[in-house]
């Protein structure tokens, strides 16, 4: 059933605390922390302003960073609330702390409309221990309970479940903000009847971390195309070589498991036919955990179904990019997930670059592309693609739960309508 949303609600003269995610990257610079990166606090923006309109007192939490417990002055919220005021064009009150008098004290002196910004959850270890007094304390001064931070939803955390608990016990509602209500229609409704023919791409480092939404998703799509490291775990099983490319050896039964039950319900389940291979050379140098830092170098085509042993697989191959893009075009809905290729480095990106482009094109001629989180939305945004694909989770973890078809706390939490 869906959730409750923040559009259903009348809140007049409510106070209404809303679960934000305003866990931006921070640099210091003269002695200040500055926002290097504010998408998040502009996408919660629509959210704050209906509640504005609607005549609420908009209480604001949020996490940043991981202090674990500790108050870190490096992960204030302060900065947020300065720029938060400039993009809503109203002041926004700032106060340090996220419970206890000094709170009470600021809802209470709020009006209608009026804007606060709560310090940093987790400077409090009960907001990840989600400790019941921690909650209540929060709740203390809610109406209403907001849950606008998908990306942390998968996370039973004081601020994203335990206190919806407590508002909900005292007869208060618990609806969804804007965004949320965006992430479960595109992940969650959208997908449950896709147009057909349905496309997942599903790439990335492990097929450990993917088997689930590799499981589920067999169940729905049409074809999977697969890329990333995870392809060679699937090229593995089926006994081809693959050098030094990273695989998850003991991981070859799942993979088996996932190709025989594509077969059994008939859907097409496509792995890379060529690739880009690199050799490893031991650079002299140590990554950041101590271990000897390798070099990609000699990047070369590499057709067939086996890697020399020499050689690593890097990124799918020129005439994978050309059949991918040729199902691609006949999609009518696309989910991504993963890139292709170790894309942070611009020699081995064309995969996924291509693959972003592919996904565009589709949603041009009428497909709904469903970007599920993590690198995939990075990957189609250092494309300049974002604003070309339907949809753009988001969420990391929880994105991947969600599709998973797992019960997100922080939306298990909230009301039906
Ligand atoms: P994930 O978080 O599972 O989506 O994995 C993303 C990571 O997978 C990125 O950092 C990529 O660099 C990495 N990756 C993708 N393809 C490969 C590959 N062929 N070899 C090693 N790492 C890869």
């Amino acid at each position: 059933m869906a959730k409750l949303s923040v559009s259903d609600l009348d809140v007049r003269g409510q106070r209404v605390f809303v679960r934000v995610d305003f866990n931006v990257p921070l640099d210091e610079k003269d002695g200040h922390m500055v926002i290097t990166d504010e998408t998040r606090i502009r996408e919660t923006v629509a959210t704050i302003k209906l509640l504005i309109s609607k005549g609420a007192k908009v209480i604001l939490a949020s996490h940043l960073g991981r202090p674990d417990g500790q108050v870190v002055p490096s992960m204030s919220l302060a900065p947020v609330g300065v720029r938060l005021a400039e993009l809503l064009g109203q002041p926004v009150r700032f106060v340090n702390q996220c419970v206890g008098p000094a709170v009470k004290a600021a809802v209470d002196a709020m009006k209608p409309g009026d804007v606060t910004l709560l310090e940093n959850v987790r400077f409090h270890a009960g907001e990840e221990a989600n400790d019941p007094a921690f909650a209540q304390d929060l709740a203390s001064v809610a109406d209403t309970y907001i849950n606008d931070a998908f990306g942390t939803a998968h996370r039973a955390h004081a601020s994203t479940e335990g206190v919806a608990r407590v508002v909900a016990q005292r007869g208060g509602r618990c609806a969804t903000g804007l965004l949320i209500a965006r992430e479960l229609q595109f992940l969650g409704d959208e997908l449950e009847k896709p147009a057909r023919p349905f496309v997942v791409i599903l790439g990335g480092a492990k097929v450990s971390d993917k088997i689930q939404v590799i499981d589920r998703l067999i169940e729905k799509a049409d074809v999977i195309l697969i890329g990333g490291a995870m392809a060679y775990t699937f090229k593995l099983a089926q006994g081809a070589k693959v050098g030094l490319s990273l695989v998850e050896k003991d991981k070859t039964d799942i993979a088996l498991q996932a190709l025989a039950k594509a077969k059994a319900r008939g859907i097409q389940f496509v792995l890379p036919s060529d690739n880009i291979v690199a050799t490893p050379v031991d650079s002299g140098k140590k990554d950041k955990k101590g271990r000897p830092k390798m070099d990609l170098t000699q990047p070369r085509v590499n057709t067939g179904d086996n890697i020399p042993d020499t050689e690593e697989g890097v990124d799918i191959g020129p005439a994978t990019i050309v059949n991918y893009a040729k199902i691609l075009a006949s999609a009518k809905t696309v989910l991504w997930n993963g890139p292709m290729g170790i894309f942070e480095d611009p020699r081995f990106a064309e995969g996924t670059f291509a693959v972003a482009r592919a996904v565009a094109e589709a949603t041009a001629k009428g497909a709904k592309s469903i970007i599920g989180g993590g690198d995939s939305v990075k990957a189609i945004n250092k494309a300049k693609l974002g604003d070309q694909v339907t949809f753009m989770s988001t969420g990391g973890g929880a994105s991947l739960e969600f599709l998973e078809g797992q019960v997100l706390p922080g939306v298990a939490a909230l009301q039906d309508k």
